[in-house]
């Protein structure tokens, strides 16, 4: 039997990914002699690691916090969306190991919270808490979308002003805020919460946001889905606002890698299944 192609997902940690579900999943259903694996990587490890992806026989990977940033120094060829964000989620390893960075986070969720939720991103205000490799995925894709405002709020306020930056270069509609405290917010105008942190992954993690600064006519967004519902997503819940975990945006963003590590087009039917599976066992 020919040697399987690998791929995988690097990150750490790693073990709460649901990602090999859905592409092996989509490997096994195309017929494919492909394994998608996860591996846990100490920073240390992470450049012998990713200049060693030929020679290891990995043909593309996946990349989750905390290097999607990192890893941008050691690409040959970058997407406009690396670009512009400066992260990187996908890696397509070519020959002589050369490296292709592309960024699916931000059409993943768009085509989530545009397509399936039906949220029209135009004139509206939205907040998103943190502004590391997914805010600024996101926040490229709403900028396109015409948002009105964007609030940013980052524990290092350093990264919300960067971010705050780059955006401001890319529209002169949209008026762009960076906040030190989540008090100096004016909720209730706020029709979009997103919650791109990874606050809320684990048990012992508090809620970011206060009950009080909850409307029920607010779309609360949570990019975690494991857990399925986040201490932010039941209170918002509780509140009677619509919420999202981002397990769609995981498919979509995804779907999309798979495409560029196979050139195949990703069979969403047979992805979601499996990520369904993934979830209710671990309920
Ligand atoms: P990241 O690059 O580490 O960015 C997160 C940012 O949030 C960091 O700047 C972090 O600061 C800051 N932060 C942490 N806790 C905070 C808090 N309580 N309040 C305000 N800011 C806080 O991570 P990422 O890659 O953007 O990922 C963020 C989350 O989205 C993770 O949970 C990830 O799993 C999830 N995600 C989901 C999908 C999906 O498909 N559903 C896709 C991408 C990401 P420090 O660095 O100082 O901690």
């Amino acid at each position: 039997m020919k040697d399987k192609k690998l791929f995988g997902l690097i990150g750490w940690p790693v073990k709460h990914s649901l990602s090999p579900f859905m592409h092996n999943a989509a490997f096994k259903y195309l017929g494919m002699e492909a394994c998608y694996r996860l591996f846990p990587l100490k920073e240390e490890d992470l450049e012998g690691f990713l200049k060693n992806l030929s020679k290891n026989k990995i043909f593309g990977l996946n990349v989750t916090i905390p290097y999607k940033e990192k890893v941008i120094e050691y690409l040959d060829w970058k997407s406009p969306q690396v670009r512009f964000t400066g992260a990187a989620n996908t890696i397509v390893v070519g020959k002589n190991n050369y490296l292709k960075g592309f960024n699916t986070d931000g059409i993943g969720f768009n085509r989530h919270l545009v397509y399936d939720l039906k949220f029209n991103p135009r004139d509206k205000n939205v907040l998103i808490l943190g502004a590391g490799g997914a805010a600024k995925a996101i926040t490229y894709q709403l900028i396109r979308r015409r948002v009105a405002t964007i609030l940013l709020y980052d524990i290092v306020r350093e990264k919300a002003e960067n971010l705050k930056e780059k955006l401001s270069q890319q529209s002169e509609d949209c008026a762009i805020g960076v906040i030190a405290s989540l008090e100096e917010v004016d909720f209730k105008n706020i029709d979009l919460l997103i919650n791109a942190t990874p606050c809320g992954m684990k048990k012992t993690d508090p809620c970011p946001i206060k009950k009080d600064m909850l409307h029920k006519n607010m779309l609360v967004y949570d990019l975690i889905y494991n857990p399925t519902q986040t201490k932010l997503l039941r209170l918002a819940s509780d509140i009677g606002a619509k919420t999202s975990n981002g397990l769609r945006m995981l498919l979509y963003q995804g779907g999309l890698s798979f495409t560029h590590f196979t050139g195949k087009k990703a069979p969403l039917r047979v992805m979601e299944e499996a990520l369904k599976k993934a979830v209710n066992r671990l309920c």
